[in-house]
């Protein structure tokens, strides 16, 4: 990997719903294999910012680039974006009425035209990477919500996405399932896939994170490496934050 390849860049995002501004200019840069952490009080944005780097959310004004190119108002680049990032949503929405590995293999099947028994290997091997093979032939309501995130997660990895999206994943989830999730995201992380995550796990973001941004009111106010965040640069409204959820 070259150092520093930029995939992604928010350029002066803002959004406003109705009257209401959510996100105003907010500038980020992914670089290619970097973990991303975005924290900050509920109803900053969040979510909103996740939304507009995807695209489920068209941003009011400003850009998204994805490796490079200018894709907000360019519906085949914004579809090329959404193939190639994969998001994990809080309360995993898996289809209820299919499998874990059918869950897997619907994208695959129906988007990139992979063969039924193709899929199948796609399905079984990420399960295997989420650790649970086992569960293949389960249905979402039979797993743990543990086990539900990780095939969530199994689910957007089979489109090889070049970015992972996670927005809160392990908040809906009894502590004892936290660990086994965030372990398959770091270790995702550790394979060099890059990611932006919600999250207020700070260990894992201390652990797995390159930067960690932090929002308030729409706003970015901090953008800094883990080390130096965590060890007292980050700015007092962030540290304020910090020590209010450690
Ligand atoms: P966070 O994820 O940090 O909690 P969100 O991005 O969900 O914050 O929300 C930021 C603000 O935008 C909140 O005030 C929320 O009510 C508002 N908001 C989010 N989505 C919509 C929407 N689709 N329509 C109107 N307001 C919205
Ligand atoms: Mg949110």
């Amino acid at each position: 990997m070259s150092a520093d390849e930029k995939i992604l860049e928010l350029v002066n995002v803002s959004k406003t719903f109705d009257r209401l501004q959510v996100l105003t200019d907010c500038n980020l840069r992914v670089n290619k294999g970097q973990t991303i952490v975005l924290i900050g009080p509920s109803g900053s944005g969040k979510s909103t910012l996740l939304r507009c780097i995807n695209l489920l959310e068209p941003p009011t004004s400003g850009g998204v680039l994805f490796e490079g190119r200018e894709i907000t108002d360019d519906p085949r680049g914004a579809d090329r974006l959404r193939r190639n990032i994969g998001m994990v949503f809080q309360n995993f929405e898996l289809f209820q009425h299919l499998s874990a590995i059918e869950n897997i293999m619907l994208a695959p099947m129906k988007v990139l035209g992979m063969s039924r028994k193709d899929a199948h290997d796609v399905g079984l091997e990420l399960l295997r990477k989420v650790h649970i093979p086992e569960r293949a032939d389960h249905f979402p309501d039979e797993l743990s919500g543990g086990q539900q995130q990780r095939v969530a997660i199994a689910r957007a990895l089979a489109m090889r996405p070049k970015i992972m999206l996670y927005d809160e994943p392990t908040s809906a989830l009894d502590p004892e399932m936290i660990r086994e999730v965030l372990d398959v995201m770091s270790d995702l992380s550790q394979e060099g896939m890059t990611s932006v995550c919600v999250t207020h796990e700070m260990g894992f973001a201390r652990r797995a994170a390159d930067r960690i941004i932090f929002m308030e009111e729409g706003r970015i106010l901090e953008n800094a490496p883990t080390e130096a965040f965590f060890g007292g640069d980050a700015n007092a409204r962030a540290q304020k934050f910090l020590s209010q959820i450690l």
